[in-house]
C-alpha cells in the first residue's frame, strides 16, 4: 500500500490533516494516466473507490473503505484556454493540482482566479467537491467558476459535462460521489494586485449594525471575532479600487503582521500592512510555502442568507460562554449566491460563519450542537468539508435540488462505487 499526500499518518492510521478523521481505506493508489484511473474504477465494487484531495476536510466526506485514488501522478495539466480573439478566456486544470501549483502559472498568462479559499494547499478537485469559498459579495464559491468538468464515472467511462448540459449545476459540487474529476475548465479574470490591511478592535455592535458594509469594505473581507466585544477585520483591497478605511469606526490599523488567531505568530500568513502583491499571494490568509497551521484544530462553518447575517452573529454572541472554552476564533465572510445544487450558497447571497475549534472532538460536538440550535432556525447550511451535526432530513430540507442530486448519483454511479458512510447516510440508496 502506498500513501499519498491525501492523508497524514497519525498514531491510529492514515487520517485527514486535522487528525479528527481516521480513514478506513483499504489502500491508496496513484495512477499515472487517466486510463489507469478508469481501470481502477471499472474493477471496483460498491464503496470501493474515491478520489483523494489533500485531506484538508474535517468531515468524513473524503473517507472510504476502498481505494483512495490520488491524482498526483497524473500528467500535470494547467493550460490556458484561448478564445476567438487569441486571448486567454479560461484555464484547463488537473483535478489533483493544488492552488499553490496552479495560481502562479495562471498569473503568468496575465490572468487570475477571482476567488481563493484561505489556504493554497488544497487541491482544485477537493475545493470544488465541497464548495470551498473565499470572501466578497461579488465572489461565489470556487465551483461556481467552473465551466466544464471531465470525470471518470462509475462504469469507468470518461464523461465531459459543461454549462448547458443536463445536470451540470449538480456536477461540480459532487462531494466526491459522482466520479473522479480528472480535469476542469475554469473561468479566469484579468490578473490583479491586492493590498491587505488588518484593522483591530472593531466594536461588535458596529459589526452587526453595519455588517453588509464591513463585509463590503474591500474586494475580499474576513472578520475574525474571538467572541467578546471586538473583532478584527482583514480587508483585501484590489489595487486601485475604492475601499472603506475602517479607521473611525473604533477599529485601528494593525501596526504589525497578524495571524487570524490572536497571539499566534504571523510568519506563515500572507503579507499585510498594505504591501501590494499578486492576487494569489494576498487572497489566501496563509502562504503556500508554509504549512497553514499546526493542524491542531477542528473547523465548522454555516452559511445563512445575507439578510440573516447580523441576527446569526447576535445569536452566537448569546451562547458565547458555551463556546468560548473550545473556540479559537470565528471568521465571518460573504459569499455570492450560485447555481450549484449542493453549494451552501445555492440561490442566495450568504454570510458564512466559520468556527475554528480546539482539537477536542467531544467538546466540539457539544459546541456544534449549541451553534446549530442557535442559527439552525435561520436555515443555516453547513459546509460539507467541516464538522456539523445536523441530521440528513434537516440538511435535505435546505436544498431545493436535493432529489435532483440523488438522480445524478443514480446516473453516474448506479453501483455505488464512490459511496462512503457519509453519502450513504445523507443519500441512502433506494
Ligand atoms: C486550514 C484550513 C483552512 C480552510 N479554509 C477554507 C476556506 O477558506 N474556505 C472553505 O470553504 N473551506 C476551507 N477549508 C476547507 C477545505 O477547503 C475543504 O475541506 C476542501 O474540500 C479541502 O480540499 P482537499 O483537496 O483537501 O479535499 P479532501 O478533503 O481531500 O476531499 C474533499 C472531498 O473532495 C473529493 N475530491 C477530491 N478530489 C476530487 C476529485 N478530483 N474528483 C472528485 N472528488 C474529489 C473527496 O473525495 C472528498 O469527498 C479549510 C480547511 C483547512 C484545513
Amino acid at each position: 500500500m502506498t500513501t499519498d499526500r491525501c492523508c497524514v499518518m497519525s498514531g491510529s492510521g492514515p487520517s485527514n490533516w486535522g487528525g479528527n478523521v481516521v480513514f478506513g481505506m483499504a489502500g491508496a493508489v496513484s495512477p499515472g494516466s487517466v486510463e489507469e484511473v478508469a481501470r481502477i474504477v471499472r474493477d471496483a465494487g460498491r464503496g470501493g473507490v474515491r478520489a483523494a484531495g489533500t485531506g484538508h476536510s474535517f468531515s468524513p466526506v473524503g473517507d472510504t473503505e476502498g481505494l483512495m485514488v490520488s491524482l498526483r501522478e497524473l500528467p500535470r495539466v494547467c493550460e490556458p484556454v484561448v478564445g476567438d480573439r487569441d486571448d486567454v478566456v479560461g484555464a484547463r486544470i488537473g483535478g489533483g493540482l493544488t492552488y499553490g501549483e496552479i495560481c502562479p502559472a495562471i498569473d503568468g498568462w496575465g490572468r487570475a482566479l477571482p476567488v481563493l479559499g484561505s489556504l493554497p494547499h488544497i487541491s482544485f478537485g477537493g475545493g470544488c467537491a465541497t464548495a470551498t469559498h473565499g470572501s466578497g459579495w461579488g465572489n461565489g464559491c470556487v465551483a461556481a467558476g467552473v465551466d466544464e468538468v471531465m470525470m471518470v464515472v462509475g462504469d469507468g467511462s470518461l464523461v465531459r459535462v459543461g454549462h448547458g448540459d443536463p445536470g451540470f449545476d449538480g456536477t461540480v459540487v459532487s462531494l466526491g460521489a459522482l466520479g473522479v474529476a480528472v480535469e476542469f475548465i475554469v473561468q479566469v479574470v484579468e490578473s490583479f494586485q491586492v493590498e491587505q490591511f488588518v484593522f483591530e478592535g472593531l466594536p461588535f455592535p458596529v459589526l452587526t449594525e453595519r455588517l453588509e458594509e464591513v463585509l463590503g469594505a474591500g474586494y475580499s473581507v474576513s472578520v475574525f471575532w474571538p467572541l467578546g466585544p471586538v473583532a478584527d477585520v482583514w480587508v483585501k483591497r484590489k489595487a486601485g479600487d475604492e475601499w472603506w478605511d475602517l479607521s473611525g469606526t473604533g477599529a485601528v490599523p494593525a501596526r504589525a503582521h497578524r495571524h487570524p488567531v490572536a497571539g499566534l505568530p504571523a510568519v506563515n500568513c500572507t503579507p499585510q500592512l498594505g504591501l501590494c502583491g499578486p492576487w494569489f499571494e494576498r487572497l489566501p490568509h496563509f502562504r503556500a510555502e508554509f504549512a497553514p497551521a499546526t493542524g491542531h484544530e477542528i473547523q465548522s462553518e454555516y452559511l445563512v442568507a445575507a439578510a440573516d447575517g447580523a441576527r446569526a452573529l447576535e445569536a452566537v454572541a448569546r451562547i458565547e460562554t458555551d463556546l468560548a472554552p473550545v473556540l479559537q476564533t470565528v471568521e465571518v465572510r460573504s459569499v455570492a449566491g450560485d447555481r450549484c445544487w449542493l453549494s451552501p450558497a445555492f440561490g442566495r447571497d450568504s454570510v458564512a460563519l466559520h468556527f475554528t475549534w480546539l482539537p477536542d472532538p467531544g467538546a466540539v460536538d457539544a459546541a456544534v450542537n449549541r451553534v446549530e440550535e442557535a442559527i439552525g432556525p435561520m436555515r443555516a447550511r453547513p459546509h460539507w468539508g467541516k464538522v456539523f451535526g445536523m441530521d440528513p432530513a434537516t440538511v435535505a430540507d435546505l436544498y431545493p435540488r436535493w432529489d435532483d442530486f440523488r438522480g445524478l448519483l443514480d446516473e453516474y454511479d448506479p453501483e455505488g462505487k464512490f459511496r462512503n458512510a457519509m453519502i450513504d447516510r445523507f443519500f441512502p440508496a433506494a
